[in-house]
């Protein structure tokens, strides 16, 4: 309760300096969209990301390239890599009380804030990228997603997705179960929760130092993304097997978040323009890693000697169960978790059958 007033309180602080730059005219009649069609506006965006790291960072760059190009200049937006302002992930609260006006980020990052913030992103054996977005903007995700992070002073918008991931790299061959025990594995979150069920001791470590970590032998296997960001790592170098599939991150959603004072200032047209720049920098982003990821594929393989291994019946079958566990418990004890998960688990148990009939079976006839 009392961080809703602090909210509420910082909410009148934003709205009142918003209208203390307008005519007063307007500020009397409301506290929204108090910014006038001449006026020009610059803003910050923080992200998670180092600047222009490949297809992170550079989303977030096309995003606000886009922001600025859209509205000719009207509304500009400056972007940060993680740690220039704030440490990366400090970013939700400076957004929330207004320290940025943007953010370019993951939801499962904030699961501190909400055990249902992951459901935003990716949860282990959830949706691909493609079933995101439809849950997202057709099966009542995002009004969950905009319910959730009024809260905190925020509206999310969907930007960006990485599409399935990868399994990870292991510098052993895992053929069943026993062979989990008491590896040392970095794989945050979620999957990280389930691997730990499974004997695997689990770290989490920035993706800076993931080829030191795994070359060193600090740890046996990792996760990253998938072969275009795992390529620029250099991961392979450092383990021989490529594992998938990528069980722990089926299609992550990035998001961008707004400062709910900032949002509500903006003139009607310029939210139009930042809410499509938003949904335009995911199909690009989705667009990107599909081409990438295939690219960088043929390259480790066919230039590096990666060998790729698919993750046995037995293993995914147990990493299932685990899954479903850590979900259910993640959000027995919060409410509107518990909606969330409901809302969630309802669209995959009918998009999985929808699925199943069109590009799986598709892509099992075109192999
Ligand atoms: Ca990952």
């Amino acid at each position: 309760m009392k961080r809703r007033n602090l909210i509420a309180g910082l909410g009148a602080a934003g709205a009142l300096a918003a209208c203390s730059r307008t005519p007063s005219a307007d500020c009397a009649q409301s506290s929204t969209n108090t910014t006038s069609k001449a006026e020009t506006l610059e803003w910050k965006m923080y992200t998670t990301w180092p600047k222009n790291f490949p297809g992170l960072g550079t989303a977030a760059a096309f995003l606000a390239e886009k922001i600025t190009a859209m509205s000719d200049g009207r509304l500009t937006v400056k972007v940060y890599g993680a740690g220039e302002r704030v440490p990366a992930l400090e970013t939700f609260d400076a957004v929330s009380r207004g320290s940025a006006e943007m953010g370019h980020c993951a939801a499962y990052y904030w699961k501190g804030k909400s055990p249902a913030a992951p459901f935003f992103t990716s949860v282990p054996f959830g949706l691909t990228g493609q079933e995101m977005n439809g849950w997202l903007y057709f099966g009542g995700g995002l009004e969950l997603w905009r319910e959730l992070y009024a809260n905190f002073n925020l509206v999310p918008f969907e930007a960006g997705n990485t599409g399935t991931q990868m399994g990870g790299w292991f510098n052993r061959e895992i053929n069943s179960l026993a062979d989990l025990k008491g590896l040392k594995m970095r794989i945050p979150g979620l999957g990280g929760d389930v691997m730990q069920r499974l004997g695997v001791t689990t770290v989490n470590i920035p993706g800076g130092e993931l080829f030191t970590s795994l070359q060193s032998g600090a740890i046996d296997a990792t996760e990253w993304v998938g072969p275009y960001n795992d390529l620029a790592f250099g991961l392979y170098k450092a383990a021989k097997y490529y594992y998938y599939p990528g069980w722990q991150e089926p299609g992550p959603t990035l998001e961008c978040i707004i400062n709910k004072d900032a949002w509500d200032s903006l003139p009607a047209d310029l939210q139009a323009i930042v809410s499509q720049a938003c949904q335009a920098t995911g199909s690009q982003m989705l667009a990107e890693y599909a081409a990438r990821n295939q690219q960088a594929l043929e390259s480790l393989v066919n230039d590096h000697g990666v060998e790729l291994r698919a993750f046995p019946d037995e293993v995914l079958a147990a990493i299932r169960d685990a899954s479903e566990q850590v979900l259910k418990e993640l959000v027995a004890e919060d409410a509107f978790s518990r909606k969330v998960y409901d809302s969630y688990q309802t669209y995959r148990e009918q998009v999985r059958q929808a699925s199943a009939l069109a590009e799986r079976a598709y892509l099992n006839a075109r192999n």
